[in-house]
């Protein structure tokens, strides 16, 4: 098995912004594992919030290719091995999961949702507005809706929060989701959340810190809306820790790994009654895929990270307004725009 990979530049249309960060550009890793005449394909998506770099991922992926042994049809013997020694880098262990799947898929001539039994993907996603000032708010608000986007999420825990919900609440009635990103103290939070129940939010997500998880629980009593755990969830062992504190979980396949730790969460989360989100970050198609093939599944989609920008590298994901459906061809399903 042949382990490559290499970068791919990508810019939103707007910069993209949170109550933490922003970004204008930002480069991901294409991997590529080629075995037998196949070639699969899969994208890395390191994110600083959990310990990843660009070149972090790539020291990574140069160790894992000669780890990888010759038999990819063996993805839960690789991919635990690996994840055992490389547990830090999971957006590194997410591009190879992805290509993994997307290799057995094109050698077998199925597409990835089929092999795990799946319905051919389709599903709502939420649009997010990013954290902006007035103007562009109510220009990404309104390039939005005339997209067809029918379930929002926006950005608050910024001091501009009031003025934007009631810009988004005045255009626009249906599901709106928002998300703090850790922004409020357990104080702020319990300030703040009675004062945002008018906007009618769907959920709220990670109000706190991700260290005061535990703070959550007393969140979801003030009963404005469910509560999710975004950054203090990356894992499958983090839903159970979290059972009881949140009404739900965002799962993203850079915080856990790829396909196959996803889906132990989302079956956990089931099993102890909580809700599910699959999330995403900026990034092309080719990481939106391996999420969307698996979000049949999941109570919610925020898989927006390819349509906030300029240009995806990647096609085979096609939207109707609101809703996102993956093709039927072989393997993950997408593949190099224009090929
Ligand atoms: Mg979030």
């Amino acid at each position: 098995m042949k382990l490559t990979w290499q970068r791919q530049r990508i810019r939103p249309r707007h910069r993209f912004s949170t109550s933490q960060w922003g970004v204008d550009e930002k480069e991901t890793l294409i991997v590529r594992v080629e075995h037998d005449g196949v070639v699969g394909l899969g994208e890395a998506v390191p994110s600083s919030l959990y310990g990843q770099s660009l070149e972090s991922c790539e020291a990574t992926l140069a160790q894992m290719a000669a780890r990888l042994g010759d038999d990819p049809f063996a993805l839960e013997s690789i991919l635990t091995r690996l994840g055992r020694e490389f547990d830090s880098q999971r957006a590194a262990l997410d591009g190879l999961d992805a290509a993994l799947h997307d290799w057995v898929g094109r050698k077998l001539g199925v597409p990835v949702w089929k092999l795990l039994g799946l319905d051919q993907p389709r599903k709502r996603t939420t649009f997010t507005i990013g954290v902006a000032d007035p103007d562009l708010t109510r220009v990404k608000i309104d390039e939005a809706l005339a997209a067809g986007f029918d379930a929002l999420k926006i950005k608050v825990g910024v001091e501009s929060d009031h003025e934007t919900l009631a810009l988004v609440r005045a255009k626009f009635d249906g599901p709106l989701f928002l998300d703090a990103n850790a922004a409020w103290t357990p104080e702020e939070a319990r300030r703040q959340i009675p004062t945002l129940a008018q906007y009618r939010p769907t959920i709220i997500e990670q109000p706190l810190r991700r260290e005061d998880w535990q703070q959550m629980k007393g969140l979801r009593d003030l009963g404005v809306a469910p509560i999710f755990a975004d950054e203090s969830c990356e894992r499958p062992a983090d839903v159970v820790r979290l059972h009881g504190y949140v009404d739900g979980v965002n799962i993203k396949f850079n915080k856990c790994g790829g396909i196959r730790p996803a889906l132990r969460m989302v079956y956990l989360a089931r099993e102890l009654g909580m809700l599910t989100m699959l999330g995403c970050f900026v990034s092309s198609s080719l990481a939106i895929a391996p999420a969307l093939t698996i979000a049949s599944l999941v109570d919610y989609a925020d898989l927006d990270g390819a349509l906030l920008l300029a240009e995806d590298p990647f096609e085979g994901i096609t939207r109707d307004g609101g809703v996102i459906t993956l093709s039927d061809r072989p393997g993950l399903g997408v593949w190099p725009r224009g090929r």
